[in-house]
């Protein structure tokens, strides 16, 4: 075995998932207060970049340096190392976003106690549940007044189709909260919110026999306390770690972020019930991470706005073995050997070359525009290619046309580009040219971002016309079924993506059911493996 092997294996990377304003980045701060990465609760930045409105996206990219900075965050608590890949939301929103969740072998799902399953957790949820990696719940803001709890978890089992098991569970909500009962000690963490969160928790364990006695809860509480844990015991699934592992088990923890409550129980039992990184395939084969030498595949490239600066950062998650700075690498899609140049990690608040790094970790290196998402790179002498990393399904739509049709080589040029880095896609009708194009997009902040940048890197002025298409599925089998004779609904229309593949796009989510059920064997898929 490498003697790396400790270092692989006390690794921890995970996504954090939310819907805006459920407290990710609140959470956040306070593992890292844990783990001594910050002196202090506010300090995690980046966040300001999602309040901009639309308008306002080249504030964000100025700010782009630090949103970058706090997209991975390392750091070490009780001999582990912790990789958090944040999950930018609101704006910011982007196919990105769902390319991160390709690079965790965890995610951590934070849900609002008075608000329940929302859209945007929805929505990453299901790339989670794709990959089957191992899904844990925190649910936030006890401290007000919060949903009932069998509610809550209802919610979750149904709208998210996984099963909730409880490890701890709340006394009350709001002002009436009293702290979170732990299932397997019998004892009540008790809830003061004295500290505003600043200090790591001094949290007392009290046994659930004395809560009344001590003044910490009056009796009518304890008594539903007493119900509700019998009726838990009664109705729920046991723990089943293998589940877990699978993704078909969330364990679900609550408390207060804000208050610093419930959340160091949470990263104990989180990095105890996780998995170190986990193998990836690659041409159909596991690779150990190991005892595999050097490798990472590419799944997030970001381009640097600046005209004079037309760099690249590529985001690789190393997947095996050891990363050296300086050493040599085989670049499998470009069939060359390089060295990746400035190889960067991001800590609390600032971002250092690395010198080394190891399976789990993630890390941006320089990118003079060769590398693509999904690319893998790997030791000399080495071959493979890791899977690809899906297409996800654009949500807003709109028809592009050039105003200077003088312009049309320029403008073909800078439209693949950008769709090569992965900011767009583009489709188009079937049997049109590139004169009209149709572009589509995970987040509408990226409409913004393409018509900036045509602009200003390739001088060529468009005109945007937003079209009524929310939902596109891609024909899985193409080779079975006539495209010209699908039966469609008024709202549907047909285009095909750059490599020629045909799609459907709709307005209606009804649509898509209907044409589904009008077209006996047509499958249709909201992801397109490339
Ligand atoms: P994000 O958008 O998911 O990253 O959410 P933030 O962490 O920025 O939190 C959104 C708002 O909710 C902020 O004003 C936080 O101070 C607040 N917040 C976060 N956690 C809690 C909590 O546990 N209790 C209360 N009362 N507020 C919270």
């Amino acid at each position: 075995m490498a003697d790396y092997t400790k270092e692989i294996e006390r690794r921890r990377t995970f996504a954090i998932i939310s819907h805006p304003d459920a407290g990710k980045t609140t959470l956040t701060e306070k593992f890292l207060l844990y783990g001594g990465a910050i002196n202090q609760a506010g300090s995690v930045k980046g966040k300001a970049t999602a309040r901009h409105a639309v308008s306002d996206w080249m504030e964000i990219e100025k700010e782009r340096g630090i949103s970058v900075t706090s997209s991975v965050l390392q750091f070490h608590y009780e001999g582990y190392c912790i990789n958090i890949l944040d999950t930018p939301g609101h704006q910011d929103f982007s196919e990105d976003t769902y390319r991160t969740l390709m690079a965790a072998d965890s995610a951590v799902m934070v849900i609002d106690a008075s608000k329940g399953v929302e859209a945007q957790t929805r929505k990453l949820f299901k790339v989670c549940v794709m990959r089957h990696i191992p899904i844990f719940t925190f649910i936030n803001k006890m401290d007000r007044d919060a949903r009932d709890t069998f509610d809550l978890l209802d919610e979750i089992e149904k709208e998210l189709g996984i099963a909730t098991y409880p490890v701890n569970w709340p006394i009350g909500s709001g002002k009436k909260f009293r702290g979170i009962y732990n299932r397997e000690s019998n004892q009540v963490m008790t809830f003061s919110d004295t500290q505003k969160g600043t200090h790591e928790g001094q949290e007392e364990n009290v046994d659930a026999d004395k809560l009344v006695e001590r003044s910490l809860a009056d009796q009518e509480q304890v008594d539903t306390l007493g119900d509700e844990i019998e009726l838990l015991d009664g109705a729920s699934v046991s723990f089943d770690q293998d589940l877990v592992d699978k993704g078909e088990l969330t364990p679900v923890f609550f408390g207060s972020a804000l208050t610093n409550f419930g959340v160091l129980t949470f990263l104990e039992h989180f990095l105890k019930m996780t998995t170190s990184p986990l193998p990836r395939v690659a041409d159909g084969k596991e690779i150990d991470p190991v005892n595999a030498d050097f490798s990472a595949f590419v799944f997030k490239i970001q381009a640097n706005m600046n005209k004079n600066h037309r760099d690249r950062i590529a985001f690789m998650r190393i997947c095996s073995g050891k990363f050296d700075a300086g050493m040599e690498v085989y670049h499998v899609q470009g069939g060359k050997k390089l060295r990746l140049s400035q190889p960067q990690q991001m800590m609390a608040d600032s971002r250092h070359v690395v010198q080394e790094a190891y399976a789990g970790d993630i890390i941006g290196v320089f990118d003079p525009g060769i590398f693509s998402i999904g690319d893998t790179v790997c030791a000399t002498g080495d071959n493979f290619q890791y899977e690809g990393i899906p297409t996800f399904a654009p949500e807003h739509f709109a028809r592009v046309s050039l105003i200077d049709t003088m312009k049309r080589k320029q403008f073909v040029k800078g439209i693949n580009q950008i769709a090569q880095e992965g900011a767009i896609q583009i489709f188009q009708e079937l049997k049109g040219g590139m004169e009209e194009i149709i572009v589509g997009v995970v987040g509408v902040l990226q409409f913004d971002v393409l018509k900036y940048r045509l602009t200003n890197e390739y001088n060529v002025e468009i005109r945007l016309e937003t079209l009524p298409y929310e939902y596109i599925r891609w024909i899985e089998n193409k080779d079975e079924v006539e495209v010209d004779k699908i039966v469609g609904t008024s709202d549907m229309k047909t285009v095909m993506d750059l490599k020629e593949r045909p799609l459907l796009l709709f307005a209606n989510s009804w649509s898509v059911g209907m044409v589904q059920e009008r077209n006996e064997g047509l499958r249709l898929a909201e992801f397109s493996k490339n």
